[in-house]
């Protein structure tokens, strides 16, 4: 939960017309479906006001007779001062732009996994703007969570090593990662949607759990779960999202070991290639473990990781606790 009373400040530059090409829909953001509006406010930016009295911008739809205040300035320095940094304040006000900036040049965002086509927009060209909000107290500052408990695809709760909590579910606004980006309130009803259908589904697979025994609902498992070895022996297969893509991996383990792996589909915005993916589904049998060094680069991380996740579900949901 974020504190409350704490100054945040979104920045951006002269290509901040260019960057709202990659908003979300969302609660309370400029309505881009709507040319009108899109007009407004870039005639509201061409008529920009350097210094710290700021100036009118119509952003939002919603609230359309209720402007927001951005202030802009012909270096990052100034548009510090106006914000109000000063001293390690304004020191770290400008060395987080500059990492960012470093990290848009990398094409990889090493500090929160922000997808791949957002790193390439740094905050370089004047004018610069800014604009602030006081943080609320709340976790997401709007109606609804975002940042709940992770789940799998069976709702069954993640701990910090993300295998299932045998029991354990969340759905609705308890269930996180429901939305890619933001509170996507265009598609309407989506939040009470989502609460109704997770919490049905839920109950399906809490059903299935409780009739054949923690873990055998959807398809991993068996519906017996009894083993004369190290595992419950079966067909292990689901999805893992890598932030780029959907993986899936399929394992199929015998009481005693691993005995097949397969990464059978990687998406067609993932980076794996086929060679890689038959390559690390067979280091992961040999080394009958999920810790397999298959990284060959940064942006393949996100892909290697999510193989990584699923097979060790695989291997606690196979092995008896
Ligand atoms: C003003 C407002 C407007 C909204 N407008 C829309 C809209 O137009 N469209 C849309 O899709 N969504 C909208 N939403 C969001 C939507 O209502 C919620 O996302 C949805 O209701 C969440 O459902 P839920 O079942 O996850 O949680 P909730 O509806 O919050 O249900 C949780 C339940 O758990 C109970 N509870 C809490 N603690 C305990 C406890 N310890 N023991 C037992 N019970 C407990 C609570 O009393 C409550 O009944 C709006 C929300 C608000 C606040």
């Amino acid at each position: 939960m974020m504190p409350a009373g704490l100054k945040m400040v979104a920045v951006t530059d002269a290509n901040w017309d260019e960057y709202c090409e990659y908003q979300g829909y969302g609660h309370e953001v400029m309505d881009r479906s709507n040319d009108y509006m899109i007009e407004k406010v870039r005639k509201d930016m061409a008529n920009y006001v350097t210094g710290p009295d700021g100036f009118s911008v119509q952003a939002f739809a919603r609230y359309g007779n209720d402007p927001s205040t951005v202030y802009a300035a012909e270096t990052l320095e100034e548009l510090a001062d106006i914000m109000g940094y000063e001293g390690a304040a304004k020191e770290g006000f400008l060395a987080e732009i500059k990492h960012w900036n470093e990290m848009c040049g990398a094409g990889y965002d090493s500090d929160w996994g922000a997808d791949a086509s957002m790193m390439h927009f740094k905050i370089e060209k004047a004018p610069f703007f800014g604009a602030s909000a006081v943080t609320g107290g709340n976790p997401s500052g709007g109606l609804c969570q975002h940042a709940a408990v992770c789940t799998d695809g069976e709702y069954r709760v993640l701990d910090a090593a993300k295998a299932p909590i045998p029991g354990l579910y969340a759905v609705g606004n308890c269930c996180g990662q429901r939305y890619g980006i933001q509170y996507h309130t265009p598609t309407a009803g989506n939040s009470c949607g989502t609460a109704f259908t997770t919490g049905y589904l839920a109950a399906e697979y809490l059903k299935a759990d409780l009739e054949g025994g923690s873990g055998s609902a959807g398809e991993g498992g068996q519906d017996e779960r009894t083993t004369n070895g190290i595992y419950y022996a079966g067909t292990y297969k689901s999805s893992q999202n890598s932030g780029y893509s959907t993986v899936n991996v399929e394992m199929i383990f015998s009481e005693d070991a691993i005995t097949d792996c397969k990464i059978t589909s990687s998406g067609n915005e993932d980076l794996m290639s086929e060679e890689l993916r038959s390559s690390m589904a067979a280091a992961i049998v040999e080394g009958q473990s999920a810790d397999v060094d298959a990284v060959t680069s940064r942006t393949l991380a996100f892909s290697v990781k999510a193989v990584q996740d699923a097979v060790a579900d695989y291997i606690a949901q196979a092995t008896p606790q």
